[in-house]
């Protein structure tokens, strides 16, 4: 049984289709990469998936209820968390103070004396900062982080809302290779641990290789293979559209 089934979901801006009658299904525990060359509708499809972007056509099931014409917000309290490409952290908070800010959002409190209420969530921001080695950091402001350790504060981040489905556009973009592997690694183990559904887009095949169950390839909004890297990877209109051979 599926958590997340995408079926004929299209999104047209004027005449040109971004992304152009494409099925899958996300299972919990999995692992699944979306693959594609800029352009391919990859960031169109997690916008639809997250509420953020309307589509002009299909369904999104998700634990069998539709997405679709639901608001984003809802959506994240039904269990589908994200990140963006753009950091989302308060640069002038720590990093534990970025974590409760979370968990408070998360539980709808209100920001007036946010401090007093977030003492309440200090416990469990600071479990959640465990599960992504960022504990030791805890008392930092976000401002002195290295990159790779903001990252993993988003991370931590959008674990608070519990997310069953969690959707990171690129979460690796402007990372250094050796820090790439290791935020896709935390997220597989994670993946494990919390038989979470993950949906990412990244651009190193080394790492997609490694790490992703499946993998599903968009060219031009069409999703023109699925399957394991060695699948994908024989595929032969894959090697002429996204590797160029
Ligand atoms: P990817 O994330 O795979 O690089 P996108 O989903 O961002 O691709 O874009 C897919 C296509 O849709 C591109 O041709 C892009 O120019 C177009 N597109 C994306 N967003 C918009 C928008 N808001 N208005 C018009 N065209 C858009
Ligand atoms: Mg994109």
């Amino acid at each position: 049984m599926s958590l997340l089934n995408v079926r004929n979901l299209s999104k047209r801006f004027g005449g040109n289709a971004a992304v152009d009658d494409i099925s899958f299904d996300l299972k919990a525990g999995e692992l699944l990469a979306l693959i594609g060359p800029n352009g391919a509708g990859k960031s169109t499809t997690f916008n639809m998936v997250g509420g953020q972007l309307p589509a002009s056509a299909g369904s999104i099931l998700f634990d069998g209820r539709e997405l679709l014409g639901v608001p984003s917000h809802r959506i994240a309290h039904m269990g589908v968390g994200r990140t963006f490409q753009i950091a989302a952290t308060f640069a002038s908070l720590t990093v534990l103070e970025n974590v409760q800010m979370a968990l408070l959002s998360h539980h709808r409190k209100i920001f007036s004396f946010w401090r007093a209420a977030a003492h309440r969530f200090r416990d469990e921001a600071l479990d959640l900062l465990r599960q992504v080695n960022m504990q030791d950091q805890a008392s930092r402001p976000c401002s002195e982080l290295a990159y790779g350790d903001v990252k993993r504060v988003e991370l931590a981040m959008s674990l608070a809302g519990r997310p069953r489905l969690l959707l990171m556009d690129e979460p690796t973009a402007g990372m250094a290779p050796a820090e790439r592997n290791g935020l896709v690694a935390l997220v597989k183990d994670l993946v494990i641990q919390k038989n979470m559904a993950v949906l990412f887009t990244e651009h190193s095949m080394d790492v997609v290789f490694a790490y992703a169950d499946r993998i599903i390839v968009l060219a031009r909004g069409r999703l023109i293979a699925q399957g394991s890297a060695e699948e994908v990877r024989a595929h032969p209109q894959v090697q002429a559209v996204y590797f160029g051979t």
